[in-house]
């Protein structure tokens, strides 16, 4: 298998990009790993399973909890895990995280990599280490930033995904392209999903380049003092409504998208706000919500991205190019009334 690394501060992560489930072996030691994936993941893809020890957990953003993260633990030391074990978690987001953060604390640390079944996971949640759990209402609000040793891609894995899941990775992927790439902004608005659905090798090159934008980000601001902070364009006000109305994090950072091009139309000038609203449609996404503005701006309050008077917000200048700019809370709490 061709491998690309990157290195961070501490640790190096092998992509294997053209990989295949079937080469998880040669990757870790089948008697030394255990697996955790979910009941979806787990029902589809059954027989890749076969001889490995699993964890299997259930789906879904509400389990991504401290409860899970006790129960993982539980069935770790029922399969007699200790220092030498791998821990290799086989999912979407919530699985990369759950799996990330207990293989980072569970006897100070074990190895762990991941096998991404989602497109979000594959161009964004397995990539960079940060790994945590929801508490309450507050996203991501327990973590750490640690990176995996190894990430195995493998396209035909996405075959059972359903559809609302692409629609919730594509959100990221033009995110990326918002951000950081204009070239591959003007490729999202020449296609639509069911292009890279049919065409996998179309498929397998838009995953890579977007797996390269998050990585270069991650690479040059590991612990987000600058750059990385890019990565939260929509993600303020995404996170803030997605766990109030159910959302999906797709269709919450969509929204987040939208809000955050008209606050750079009158604050840094952005005049494409309908060409981000057109490409987000195009592949399926809301761009309006009717929400309750003030209970937002209260979440919005306790995100990480707050300094003492500030919320570091960040906007488009243009397609392609996006600035981290602190808006004062009294200010914004106008927009949000
Ligand atoms: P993400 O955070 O990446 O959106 P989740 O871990 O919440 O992903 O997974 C989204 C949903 O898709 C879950 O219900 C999960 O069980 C399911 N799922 C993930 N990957 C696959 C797959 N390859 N095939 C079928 N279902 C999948
Ligand atoms: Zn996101």
């Amino acid at each position: 298998m061709k491998k690309v690394s990157y290195t961070f501060s501490t640790q190096t992560t092998d992509y294997y990009f053209d990989g295949a489930f079937a080469n998880l072996g040669e990757l870790v030691d089948k008697t030394h790993t255990v697996l955790i994936t979910d009941e979806n993941i787990f029902a589809a893809h059954k027989r890749k399973f076969e001889g490995w020890d699993c964890i299997v957990l259930k789906p879904g953003e509400e389990f991504k909890v401290q409860a899970t993260v006790n129960s993982i633990i539980e069935q770790l030391i029922a399969f007699k895990a200790d220092r030498k074990t791998y821990v290799v978690g086989i999912g979407g987001g919530v699985i990369t995280d759950l799996t990330g953060f207990v293989a980072s604390t569970y006897m100070r640390g074990l190895r762990f990599g991941f096998v991404p079944t989602t497109i979000l996971a594959m161009v964004d949640a397995s990539i960079g280490g940060k790994n945590g759990i929801d508490v309450g209402l507050y996203k991501n609000l327990v973590g750490i930033i640690r990176q995996p040793s190894f990430l195995l891609y493998d396209v035909s894995l996405l075959k059972s995904l359903p559809n609302t899941e692409w629609i919730n990775g594509f959100a990221e992927i033009i995110k990326h392209s918002c951000i950081k790439d204009l070239r591959l902004f003007k490729e999202l608005e020449q296609h639509k999903l069911t292009h890279y659905k049919k065409d996998p090798a179309a498929l397998k090159k838009l995953i890579r380049r977007n797996a390269v934008i998050k990585s270069d980000v991650v690479k040059h601001d590991e612990f987000e003092t600058g750059e990385r902070k890019l990565l939260n364009f929509g993600h303020t006000l995404g996170h803030a409504i997605e766990n109030m109305y159910e959302l999906s994090h797709g269709q919450a950072i969509s929204i987040g998208m939208t809000v955050a091009c008209g606050l750079s139309s009158v604050l840094t000038g952005f005049t494409e706000t309908a060409r981000v609203v057109k490409v987000l449609r195009q592949y399926g996404l809301p761009t309006y919500a009717e929400y309750d503005k003030k209970k937002a701006f209260q979440i919005l309050q306790m995100d990480k991205k707050k300094d003492i008077d500030n919320m570091n917000f960040v906007l488009l200048k243009k397609i392609g190019k996006a600035v981290v700019h602190p808006i004062p809370l009294a200010e914004l709490e106008k927009v949000f009334s």
